[in-house]
Parts: C-alpha cells; structure tokens; sequence
C-alpha cells in the first residue's frame, strides 16, 4: 500500500480563492497566498501577496527555508482555487450502474439492478476494478471526501477503505447492514452477523488509519424496510459503544414510506422508527428526506441529524423533490450527495447545479404550484451561492468535519481544486474550442456570472488538480 498522504514539504498556493464560508455568499480572495505546511494544514492566508514578496516575507515569518517549498500559482484571470467537493451520500458499489434505472422506482430499482451488481462484488477482482475506477472518477470531478455505502461483503468493504487511503481519498467507509428485504443470496443471516461484520471492518480501517484521520468506518443499516427492530437496536448500541458516524436513507419513495409503516407497525413516523431505536442523532446522516412531515423534520432538528440531498438521485427515480431552504429553516444541516447510482452523476458540481434546477420546482411549503405566491416560489428557490455552500461547507457539517474541510482559513487541512474556467480567445483564428470542456468565458463576465456559468457548464475538464491535506490526488 502506497504510504499516507503527507507531501512532505510546505506548500504556497497563490492566486485567486473563492469559498462559502456562510449560506448564500461567497468570498473571493484575489491576489492571495495561502500556506500549507508539510500535515496539510494552512498556517497562514497573506493578502495582496504574489510569489516575490511570499518568498521574501512570508517564508522568513514561517522558518521556511527556500528549497523545501513547492508553488503552485493560479495563473491567470480564469483559474482559482476552491475548496474540494464534499459527497455526503454515495454507493461506490453501484458505480457501474450509472445512468441504468430506466423507469424503476426506488422498490424495483434495487431488485432488478442495485442487489446484483453489489453481491457480484464479493469477487475482489471485480471489486478493485469498480473501487478504483469510482475513487478515480470522483476525485477528477473534484470530490476530496465521500461518504460510501460499500456492500455487506467485508473484504470487498475493506478493500474499498485500502483503495481510498492508498489513492488519497478523504472518506467514510460503511459496511451495508441489512438483514430483509434483499433476495436470499445477499443478506446477513442475523444482527450477529451484521454486528461482527461491522466490527471486522472498523478494526480493518483501525489498522491502516489507526486514527481515522483520512478514512473512517462508518455504521451503515441500509434503511428501516431492510432492517429488522433487532438489527436497528443492536446498531444502535454499537454506535454508543464506538461513537462513530452513521448513515442510512429516509422518506425517499412513497411506496417505501408505506412499507416502513407495515415493517414497523408501532411506529408514529419513518423518522419515529429510527428515533425510537436510538440512531436518530448528530451523527446520523439521513440521505433523501423528500417526503419527511412537519413533525419529522422537527424531530430530525431536535436530534440533531444531518441530511443528504441528492437531487440527481430524486429525480432519476421519481421520488420528488427535497425541500431544502425548509429544512435548513429549520436548523437542519444539509450536503448534497451524487448518490450513485439512483443519481446518474459522479459529479457534486452536477449535483449543486440539480439542486438550484430542482428547486425551482418547489413552493414554499404547505401549498400547490398554481397557487404558491411569487414570494413562496422565490424563497424556495436555490442560489448558486447556496448550493456551493452545500457542496462544500455544509457537506462537512454533516460529516463533522466543519472545523477541518469545506473552507479556506487557517488550522483548516488543504482539501482543494484548481478551477480553470478558460476563455475564449479574442483572436477567432487561435479559437480551439475543446479545450476547456463545455464551458465558454468570454472575459467581459463578472466573478459572480464566472462562477455561475462554471455551475451549469463545467465539469471535470475544469477540474486541473485536486489536492487532499496537502497531496495532489489528481491532476
Ligand atoms: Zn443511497
């Protein structure tokens, strides 16, 4: 295995840094250079500096000496850094189904395509072929952490955490729980079973990342139609036991909804199943939530559970649309997730553009379309200024990562991209148009129309270098 993810030498990042360091704005910092020691971590952020006065002030002030520090400048108008996409709900196992759903709904989606394609991931072969390929794809699209469903195969699991330190990938590795539901060859015989499994792969990860600082386990019952009371409490107690994260999905079908009420006949709500068995908490990550009620969405802010958005996903499959400005009115914290395959994209850039497009469909909650008021529409429309910030800063909330990732200050861990946006030559003989992908900067739009054009027409041909805790992890 390929050693971890320290470059070894101080780094000085100069140019142009744009970062949402709260909901709705974005902050540019021209002509700046941000220091990253040999950890990854940035000591320092210098204003109206270049690469002369760094070298002449900066290095002295930080005992830096000449030859152990590599520049990497931001060279034009056109390109800038900006902190690494956070995928907050994503199936590595299902990657190569991308874009194969046809007209399923989330119920018949997961017999006729997800079960298959993650119980044939027991051959490892087959495994470390679509873990790589997964790893690499999100990294090239700018993607510094994900947070995975692997399979309920352990090595196959493990191997999947070995792939994301090895590659440098900044991620949470969940072993899928499910003791129902599936067909009979892709099951845990028992909560035992799932419970040892779990276990098997949380002391794998504490062998290689003995303190979860780049990949950590994380618990995974797949959702409650798929879990047994058993299983649930028994998870549960592992999480209070461990204090690690967990994930699992929530109200994203209607069919789904009714199913938990059959499964779980006592229970007042889906969100009343999970809070009931004692997984309703700050470290739970609650994918989908299209269809939660007012009392649901109140429980999840009251215990403090994070949600995933995953717009790409909802829409793929006909589950609806999230109402994101209601949760995060509600205090809820929210990141947006590819989760592939429901979702089609490896792309969170993809996902932050869906989830501005998707807005738009909604009201303000409590009424129909035809008769919202402009005012309610307006509001529950999605900025890109927003949806950025869900990509980056409000993703590392809902992995609790907010005080090490999603934005650029000092003590912060140098998880980042280089942005370049191109332009189209003022000389139409020199125009080569394949360049820099789909996206045409002409040179005349603001920073905010840059950006903007970047959300809906960029991709991973502008995505130049990725960077996590200081190690160039893609170029
Ligand atoms: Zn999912």
């Amino acid at each position: 295995m390929a050693p971890s993810s320290t470059p070894g030498k101080n780094q000085v990042f100069i140019g142009t840094f744009i970062h949402a360091k709260c909901l709705g704005e974005l902050e540019y910092l021209h002509n700046t250079a941000v220091c990253v020691d040999a950890s990854g971590t940035i000591v320092a952020i210098e204003p109206n500096c270049n690469q002369q006065k760094a070298v002449e002030t900066l290095y002295a002030r930080l005992g830096w000496s000449l030859d152990n520090v590599a520049i990497t400048v931001a060279r034009h108008e056109l390109q800038f850094f900006f902190p690494g996409f956070i995928d907050t709900h994503v199936h590595a196992s299902q990657y190569p189904n991308v874009g194969v759903f046809g007209k399923s709904t989330l119920l018949d989606w997961l017999n006729k395509y997800t079960f298959p394609m993650e119980a044939s991931l027991s051959s490892l072969s087959k495994a470390r072929r679509v873990y790589t390929r997964c790893i690499r794809r999100t990294l090239a699209n700018g993607t510094t952490t994900a947070a995975y469903y692997a399979t309920i195969d352990v090595k196959a699991t493990n191997l999947l955490a070995d792939l994301c330190y090895s590659m440098g990938q900044r991620a949470f590795i969940g072993r899928v729980c499910m003791d129902r539901l599936g067909p009979e060859y892709y099951l845990d015989e028992s909560p035992d079973h799932a419970i040892a499994a779990t276990r098997a792969t949380v002391e794998h990860i504490r062998r290689i990342d003995s303190n979860f600082e780049l990949v950590s386990p994380i618990i995974t019952p797949r959702f409650a139609p798929a879990c047994s009371s058993e299983m649930l409490t028994r998870l549960s107690e592992l999480q209070k036991q461990t204090q690690l994260p967990m994930q699992t999905h929530i109200s994203e079908n209607d069919n789904e909804i009714k199913l938990v009420a059959e499964l779980f006949p006592d229970g007042k709500s889906y969100a009343d199943v999970y809070d009931t068995h004692g997984i309703l908490n700050e470290k739970m990550i609650l994918a989908h939530a299209v269809h939660l009620t007012e009392e649901e969405a109140d429980l999840v802010a009251e215990r403090k559970a994070k949600i995933a958005h995953c717009p790409c996903s909802n829409s793929a499959l006909t589950s609806g649309v999230a109402r994101v400005r209601w949760l995060l009115e509600k205090g809820i914290q929210v990141g947006l997730g590819t989760d592939m395959s429901g979702g089609y994209s490896p792309s969170i850039l993809d996902a932050a553009r869906q989830a501005t497009i998707v807005s738009n469909h909604l009201i303000a909650p409590g009424g129909q379309l035809s008769c919202a008021s402009q005012e309610e529409r307006d509001k529950a429309k999605l900025s890109i200024e927003e949806v950025l910030y869900l990509a980056t800063k409000g993703g590392a909330q809902v992995l609790g990562l907010a005080d090490k990732i999603g934005t650029f200050e000092v003590g912060m861990q140098w998880d980042a991209q280089l942005i370049d946006l191109g332009r189209v030559p003022d000389d139409v003989a020199e125009d080569d148009y394949a360049i820099h992908g789909n996206l045409d900067i002409f040179g005349w739009e603001t920073w905010d129309e840059r950006i903007a054009k970047w959300v809906f027409n960029g991709d991973d041909r502008n995505t130049k270098k990725v960077w996590v805790r200081g190690r160039l992890v893609h170029e």
